[in-house]
Formats: structure tokens, C-alpha cells, sequence
């Protein structure tokens, strides 16, 4: 009966049903080519509702996740969480102009002058100083999210605090239980609206890839094969060897399998949105119900590396880099590469983990170096295939680094979740 089909198909894991959209919009977009580009507002919509439970599920979770925190604690976790972020995206710039210098991409093409909006470097120190929000619920309706963790932390330490100060049989000790309860459950709600959302988001990732392949088609990927290619390889070497070997294996001694079982919706999402910030209510889902992590660690490391942490798209600046070096026919020195190591860290921190931003970056890497800015434009086609790499890429580092700093802080729940290998993950 048509009931039973449906509890068949819902049984099928999530990221499997996800997985064969994934190929079979890519396979529709490359058939059927440009009238398949006005499915575009159904993958919107996917994206849309994901957005829509970001600022909820952060402000639920890191208030929640507040009930245990003190300044101290919080302090220790956020310094390493900060480290471990700045160490793993020094890492993969090192692995992206690596494999830039191995694969050589570029060489035989020339520079085609395109038009190109250069873009401001992110001025560190306001940066650091738009951390405090002057409106919390400004910074809410923007979607700011780190003036929002910020503000999240200090109410929720507050809260804290007052309960420890106040006699149980106080109203104010009775009202912060309250809060503390209210935010509980509307943390659950948010991680049930998560995967409803997943739900539709089959059909979303349909679109969003039958949009993509149906604009692009094959003939625009065939002169940057060499470009993708490093990037995926880069990519692919930064996940195998740094989260997988040396973080799951090695310090974690976790098996690498279970990791990527954990992680599979989040990566999945994010190959499909491009957008580590729309990714995140996935992400935390992951964190929360797959890998069994205390919320006071994801609730503050995940919202905090979908803003500061990416791996992938510093990555990409050193692929890049040497892409565009290799067009005008100029080696890059050592001295030029440690340039870009240093501008892809501090411009990844300043980038959004919005679709094509990576991008935007590259601007900024390129005129440090004296590059042409054409290349952006050169570039811009192929984009949404490589902006997919990266958004993975760091989405899998929001989460290695999340396991890794939860392990040291012993916030790991290693039986209800998939490193017992026991129960099949959630969705
Ligand atoms: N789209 C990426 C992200 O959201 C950023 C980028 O363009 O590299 O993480």
C-alpha cells in the first residue's frame, strides 16, 4: 500500500535519499540544460528554511549548553577551540599550495580580461570589536552570529551564576530553572524542524543541483579539469590525513569510518548549499544526536568555526594562487607563498560562510601577490563546483575539531552515539 511504500522509503537513511537527488539533479541539470535553471527557487526554499533555524538553534543550544559553564571553563574550551581551528586551516594552506605546486594548474591557459569588484581586506580590529553586539536582538534580526554567541554566552553565564547565588525557593532561582527548561525544549524542537527540513531538502538538493549542472554544463569545466581536480585532491588529503588519520585515529582513537558516519548529513548539506552558515543546524544535529557531544562544547565550537573556521577555502586561496601564477607564466617564491599562508588565515577568519565567498577572498590574495585580478572572473564559472569542495571541507573541520576539543574536555558520549557503532546515526 501507498502507506507502507512511504515508511519504506522514510526508513532509508536520509543521506542516502539526499545522496541519489545529489546525482540524479547533477545527471537532469547536464540533459536538460537551461530550462532546468528555473528549479533554482525550489532549491531557494531548501536553503530558506535551513536559515531559518540558525539563530534559534544557536540561542537555544549555547544557553543550554551555559547550565554547566563557568567563565573559566569556557575560557579553556574557547582558547583551544580557537587554536585547534587557526592550527588545522594553517595546515590545509600548506596541503592547497602543495598539491598546487604538484598538479600545476593553469599552465597553458591564458589570462581573459573579465571585469572584477576588488574587495577590501577585513580590518582585524573591527572585526574583534563587532563580537560585542550593541543590540543583541539586532544582532539576532541581522543573523550576526558571533555577536550572538557573544551575547548568548554572557546572558547565559548570567543565568548561571544567579542560580548558584539564589536559594532554590527564590523566584529568581525557580525562573532561571525555568529559562533553562524552556531552552531545552526549544532545542529539541529546532533539531525536530532540522530534520523535517531534511526531508524536503531531497527534493531541494534536486533542484539546486539541476540548477547548477543546467548553467554549467560540461563544455565550461573541460579548461579548469586541473583546478577542480587539485582542489578535490587537496581537499581529499586534508580530510584523510589531518581529521581522519592523525585527529580520529591518532588522538581521538576512534575509527575513521564512525567519524564520517557521524558527519555524513552535514558534509552532504553542504556540498549541496555551499553555505557552511546554512549548514549549521545540520552540523549541530550531527554533533548533538551522531557523535553524543556535550552542547557546551558544539553549541559554542560549531556556530563559532561556521564563522571563523574554514579550512577548505583557505585551501583554495593556495590553489588558486599558484593557478594564477601559473597563467602569467610566474613561479611563486617561498617568500610569496608564506604571504599567502598568512592572508588566506586571516581573510578566512573575516569571510562569511555564505555561497561563493571563497571567491570574494581570492581577490584579496591575489592583489597581495600582484596577480591579475582577471583570474576571479576567469574563475567565477566553475566556482559553484569548487565552492562545493570547500564548503564540505570546512564543515568536516567544524566537526573534527569539535570531536577533537570534546575529547579533551571529556564531553564525549562514546556509547549512545556512533563511535559505539551500535545504533545507525540519526535521520
Ligand atoms: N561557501 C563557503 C562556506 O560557506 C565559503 C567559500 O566560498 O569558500 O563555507
Amino acid at each position: 500500500s501507498a502507506s507502507s511504500l512511504w515508511s519504506r522509503y522514510r526508513s532509508i537513511p536520509i543521506v542516502y535519499r539526499i545522496g541519489v537527488a545529489f546525482v540524479l539533479g547533477s545527471l537532469a541539470g547536464l540533459i536538460g540544460g537551461e530550462p532546468l535553471t528555473a528549479l533554482q527557487p525550489i532549491g531557494d526554499l531548501f536553503v530558506r528554511l535551513l536559515k531559518m533555524i540558525i539563530v534559534p538553534i544557536v540561542f537555544f543550544t549555547l544557553l543550554m549548553g551555559a547550565r554547566r559553564l563557568t567563565p573559566s571553563t569556557l575560557g579553556r574550551i574557547g582558547g583551544v577551540t580557537v587554536l585547534c581551528y587557526i592550527v588545522t586551516t594553517a595546515i590545509a594552506i600548506v596541503i592547497g599550495l602543495a598539491v598546487g605546486n604538484l598538479v600545476d594548474p593553469g599552465v597553458g591557459l591564458d589570462v581573459v580580461s573579465t571585469d572584477v569588484q576588488t574587495k577590501q581586506a577585513p580590518n582585524i580590529g573591527e572585526v574583534l570589536l563587532g563580537i560585542v553586539p550593541t543590540n543583541p536582538l539586532g544582532a539576532m534580526a541581522e543573523g550576526d552570529i558571533l555577536p550572538v554567541i557573544f551575547f548568548t554566552l554572557v546572558f547565559g553565564i548570567a543565568l548561571a551564576l544567579l542560580q548558584e547565588e539564589f536559594d532554590a525557593d527564590t523566584a529568581v532561582h525557580r525562573g532561571v530553572e525555568t529559562i533553562f527548561d524552556v531552552v531545552e525544549a526549544g532545542a529539541e524542537a529546532m533539531f525536530k524542524i532540522v530534520w523535517g527540513v531534511m526531508e524536503f531538502g531531497i527534493i531541494g538538493v534536486f533542484a539546486l543541483m539541476a540548477a547548477t549542472f543546467g548553467t554549467a554544463g560540461v563544455d565550461a569545466i573541460v579548461p579548469y579539469a586541473k583546478l577542480i581536480g587539485a582542489l578535490a585532491l587537496a581537499v581529499g588529503i586534508h580530510i584523510g590525513l589531518t581529521y581522519l588519520l592523525v585527529i580520529q585515529r591518532g588522538i581521538l582513537g576512534e575509527s575513521p569510518i564512525a567519524f564520517l558516519r557521524g558527519a555524513r548529513e552535514a558534509m552532504v548539506t553542504a556540498l549541496s548549499i555551499r553555505s557552511s552558515s546554512g549548514t549549521l543546524p545540520v552540523t549541530m544535529s550531527n554533533a548533538d544526536e551522531n557523535f553524543g557531544i556535550d552542547e557546551e562544547i558544539y553549541s559554542f565550537s560549531l556556530p563559532l568555526g561556521a564563522t571563523i573556521n574554514m579550512d577548505g577555502t583557505a585551501m583554495y586561496q593556495g590553489v588558486a594562487a599558484i593557478f594564477a601564477a601559473n597563467l602569467v607564466g610566474q613561479a611563486l617564491t617561498l617568500g610569496e607563498q608564506f604571504t599567502v599562508v598568512v592572508t588566506a588565515l586571516l581573510a578566512s577568519i573575516g569571510t562569511a560562510g555564505v555561497p561563493g565567498s571563497g571567491l570574494i577572498m581570492l581577490t584579496l590574495v591575489l592583489t597581495q601577490l600582484g596577480l591579475p585580478l582577471e583570474v576571479v572572473g576567469m574563475v567565477a564559472g566553475v566556482d559553484p563546483l569548487l565552492d562545493r569542495l570547500r564548503t564540505m571541507n570546512n564543515v568536516t573541520g567544524d566537526l573534527a575539531v569539535t570531536t577533537l576539543v570534546a575529547h579533551v574536555y571529556n564531553g564525549i558520549d562514546r556509547t549512545a552515539s556512533v563511535w559505539s557503532g551500535s545504533s545507525e546515526p540519526a535521520g
